[in-house]
């Protein structure tokens, strides 16, 4: 069962680290793109970091 793959991006919680699919939103222009969480389903939290940055963000202690 192989969908085209499409790009969800992905928010980390900074505080306990859950993982949060990106809510996906339509921009005025038709374009898609996803927006993180309003807040953690965990923990309340705020505040969180795009997958991608998220790599950096934990090997730079
Ligand atoms: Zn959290």
């Amino acid at each position: 069962m192989s969908h085209a793959p499409e790009e969800v991006a992905r928010y980390i919680c900074s505080s306990c680290q859950l993982v949060h699919a990106g809510t996906p939103s339509r921009t005025p222009a038709g374009k898609r793109r996803f927006e993180p969480p309003a807040e953690c389903g965990g923990c309340g939290a705020d505040d969180f970091i795009g997958i991608e940055n998220w790599i950096h963000h934990s090997s730079e202690e």
